[in-house]
């Protein structure tokens, strides 16, 4: 027989930060080894908690916007698009990185008309994601958008991608059976889900 060592954190467990964190990393130098579009790669030298030296490699993004666009039959807008670096095409909501300056809401009012021709009249924040935590600083911040009226897409040049609408049950229904894999479809989808069954309870 053995004991647990960990501590069971009773509800509401607090957030990870931390004033003086123990766990910091402390950063000493820092490198720019490439100065891409919209990615810098990092080189950092840095002092562990124990005190002893370390190399960290990141990404630096600015950061991105995104929607689950939900119309007046609950269905979703889905792009299918093609996305290089995993040689294939995903299923994922509209999406995008912020222009220099621009706050998260209007790059994702601005997204959604560029990539869906579509306007929304509600726009309420459902949350924000950090979606590659072990390499990179990226966040993305995820709006819901309702009263929604359909126009013509703008896409960049350069920029090909597929809009759909799927009824929101079965766009869950992708997200637990592996066609849907893109992180903040997945994580968005789900806000969303709570969020609506949060209205209903509300009103019943
Ligand atoms: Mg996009």
């Amino acid at each position: 027989m053995s004991q647990c060592p960990y501590a069971l954190l009773e509800s509401p467990v607090p957030a990870a930060e931390r004033d003086d964190d123990p766990l910091t990393e402390t950063s000493l130098a820092e490198r720019t080894l490439l100065d891409g579009k919209f990615i810098r790669v990092i080189e950092e030298d840095v002092r562990l908690p124990d005190g002893r030296p370390s190399k960290r490699f990141s990404l630096r993004h600015g950061g991105a916007a995104g929607m689950v666009a939900l119309d007046a039959e609950g269905a979703v807008l889905l792009e299918r698009q093609w996305r290089h670096p995993c040689r294939r095409a995903f299923w994922e909501i509209p999406a995008g990185k912020l222009d220099p300056n621009e706050n998260e809401l209007d790059c994702a009012r601005r997204e959604l008309i560029e990539e869906c021709g579509v306007e929304a009249s509600r726009w309420a924040r459902l949350g924000m994601l950090n979606n590659a935590i072990g390499y990179s600083n990226e966040r993305i911040v995820v709006y819901l958008a309702e009263d929604l009226r359909w126009g013509e897409q703008k896409l960049d040049e350069g920029e090909h991608l597929e809009v759909y609408r799927v009824k929101l049950e079965e766009a869950l229904n992708m997200c637990a059976d592996g066609r849907i894999t893109d992180v903040k479809t997945i994580v968005g989808l789900f806000w969303l889900d709570r969020l609506l069954k949060k209205r209903a309870s509300e009103k019943a």
